[in-house]
């Protein structure tokens, strides 16, 4: 069972991934975007982790939804939002339990990728976050290690894909040839989960 520390750490190594990836993650982003990726997810995160030392959430939907919250009112890039929402809609999905399954989680997870996708209005290919956060959802019900291996896999090929949404879509062709700086945030949020889950 996944009980509310298991979320608490696994947004702490989220938060420690982002430190350590943030000039990667703006070097991706200087390439299609406006080369704020990393601090606008490290921004966020170090909020994330502030309030979960200050607050403690009674149970793991509470927890992602306070997280979800953070990144909206802390990130003013396009990145805020839509993993303010992934977390949100994840929290909202797994109700009060104060434990949940990996199974619950898996499709709770899978809603909060569904409602990225409403808000941004992207689908599979487009080159975006959700290149990663699509197959790792369907991985997370089998299991974590092969959610992280997948949403690696699917950020690395954002590479040939030519941009349809956010800042990337504006270069058109020349969006091709550069991997997705928030495919590839996404591939170190699931990476940070896995190495949660696997202690
Ligand atoms: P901004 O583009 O506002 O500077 P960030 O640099 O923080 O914001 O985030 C850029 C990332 O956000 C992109 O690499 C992409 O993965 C993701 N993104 C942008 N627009 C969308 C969208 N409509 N749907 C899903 N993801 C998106
Ligand atoms: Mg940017
Ligand atoms: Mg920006």
């Amino acid at each position: 069972m996944l009980d509310t520390d298991f979320f608490r750490r696994w947004m702490t190594a989220a938060a420690a991934s982002v430190d350590r990836e943030a000039d990667h993650l703006t070097d991706l982003d200087s390439a299609i975007g406006d080369a704020d990726h990393g601090s606008n997810l490290q921004r966020g995160f170090a909020a994330v982790k502030a309030v979960l030392e200050k607050d403690a959430p009674a149970t793991p939907g509470a927890l992602l939804a306070l997280a979800g919250r953070q990144l909206i009112s802390t990130v003013g890039g396009a990145s805020g939002p839509l993993y303010g929402t992934l977390l949100r809609r994840t929290g909202k999905a797994l109700g009060d339990e104060t434990e949940v399954t990996q199974e619950q989680f898996a499709q709770a997870f899978a809603a909060g990728v569904a409602a990225v996708g409403q808000l941004g209005g992207a689908q599979a290919g487009d080159k975006t976050m959700l290149d990663a956060l699509l197959p790792a959802a369907e991985a997370l019900a089998l299991s974590f290690d092969g959610a992280a291996d997948a949403a690696r896999a699917g950020a690395e090929a954002t590479v040939p894909m030519r941009a349809r949404k956010g800042r990337a879509s504006y270069l058109g062709e020349r969006s091709i040839g550069h991997q997705d700086p928030g495919a590839t945030s996404a591939a170190l949020l699931v990476d940070a989960l896995a190495e949660t889950a696997d202690g």
